[in-house]
């Protein structure tokens, strides 16, 4: 499986200051690519100088352009001549006060206007975007009604609404949305990747990125007593930047991919994190679901009733085959994935380890 790069065409990447964006951005740069890297904010140099140095040493070339989701035209600029656009950016934002506007809103009209933005840019031959997993489901329960007992990619989200998963109902409508905008035209080809939770570690401290916060709440005590049982699939963020590179210039990558190292849950998590860290406070006892959903409401507003009655004590089984047998992927150990990322908390000073 031989990816096909033209190093002469610059690739578009949206959201380069992300979490995971910042790891596709390094292997685009490692490739020998001229990363045309999209940021709300290109004057603020002191929060892009990171980036920059990803391309000291390598072949490749980054440079930034100014682009909101929210602003129609605002791509482009930054996307002309490219072969290759890698549309990144969405909030990834489990508690939010307006759903419509902080989610729905940048998502969806995000898509729209980078993919308005493709079909009026001739060079542009492949679109990636990463979904993800919730858009295939909206909650664990919604397994009980895949043909097979497990997700894969012909399954969608049929479950979550602005007012319940609002995060999940984003990434659908968008998904939808741009299969809908690439199936008008003939042109360009898109490749859409489909992580479950990402974790690893960041490029840089992306403390407020969700996956940071999740984990956060693996080692700052929180989960001392006990921890929800939530099935979940993890997949490392090396492991999802590589995903996106194969998406991108594999000849035969196509449709929907599901990108998930393992089948898993907090409960897993919890004692991995007490097996490699014995001086951090977590337990990894189920805590009881009648307690959770008592207290959950209290503790954290994304712990509604409804989502504790649809995820807590159900199976989660995702199937990764499409990714290995297409796009030849591996993956990391799940030790592996948490191990480096905690180490990374730990580092950074920021988080109080519980012990
Ligand atoms: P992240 O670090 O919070 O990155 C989100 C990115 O979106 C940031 O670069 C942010 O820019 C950008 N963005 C948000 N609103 C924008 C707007 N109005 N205009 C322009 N850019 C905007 O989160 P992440 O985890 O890397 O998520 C990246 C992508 O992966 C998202 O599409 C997410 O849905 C998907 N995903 C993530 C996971 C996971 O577990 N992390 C799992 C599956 C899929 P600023 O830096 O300027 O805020």
């Amino acid at each position: 499986m031989e990816m096909q790069i033209d190093s002469q065409k610059p690739v578009l990447v949206t959201g380069a200051t992300g979490y995971v964006a910042g790891w596709v951005v390094k292997r685009l740069l490692e490739k020998g690519l001229t990363v045309r890297a999209t940021v709300r904010d290109p004057s603020n140099e002191g929060r892009l100088a990171y980036l920059r140095a990803l391309a000291e040493g390598t072949k490749g070339t980054i440079e930034f352009f100014g682009a909101d989701l929210l602003e129609k035209g605002s791509f482009d600029e930054a996307m002309q001549g490219c072969g290759v656009v890698l549309h990144i950016a969405s909030p990834y934002i489990a508690s939010v006060k307006d759903p419509q506007r902080e989610l729905i809103d940048p998502a969806l009209n995000g898509t729209r206007n980078v993919l308005e933005a493709v079909n009026r840019t001739e060079s542009v031959t492949r679109v990636v975007l990463t979904s993800s997993c919730a858009a295939i489901f909206g909650s664990s329960a919604d397994l009980a009604n895949t043909p097979n007992g497990v997700f894969n990619e012909e399954v969608w989200n049929t479950t979550s609404s602005l007012t319940d998963g609002a995060y999940s109902y984003s990434k659908t409508l968008a998904e939808r949305e741009a299969w809908k905008i690439h199936d008008a035209q003939s042109r360009w080809r898109l490749v859409v990747v489909n992580p479950p939770g990402v974790f690893g570690p960041g490029i840089r401290m992306h403390e407020n990125a969700e996956s940071f916060r999740i984990l956060t709440s693996f080692v700052d005590g929180t989960f001392a007593s006990g921890v929800p049982d939530i099935r979940i699939g993890f997949v490392d963020v090396r492991d999802v930047a590589e995903a996106h590179l194969r998406a991108a210039f594999l000849p035969n990558a196509s449709g929907r991919n599901i990108i998930s190292g393992h089948n898993s849950g907090f409960v897993e998590l919890a004692g991995l994190v007490k097996r490699e860290f014995p001086a951090i406070r977590v337990s990894d006892r189920k805590l009881p679901k009648w307690l959770l959903w008592l207290v959950g409401p209290i503790l954290n507003s994304a712990l509604t009733r409804r989502f504790i009655s649809r995820n807590v004590g159900h199976p989660w089984r995702a199937d990764n085959r499409k990714s290995i047998e297409e796009l030849g992927m591996t993956y990391r150990p799940l030790d592996e994935t948490f191990r480096d990322h905690i180490e990374q908390l730990m580092k950074s000073g920021s988080i109080k380890a519980a012990a």
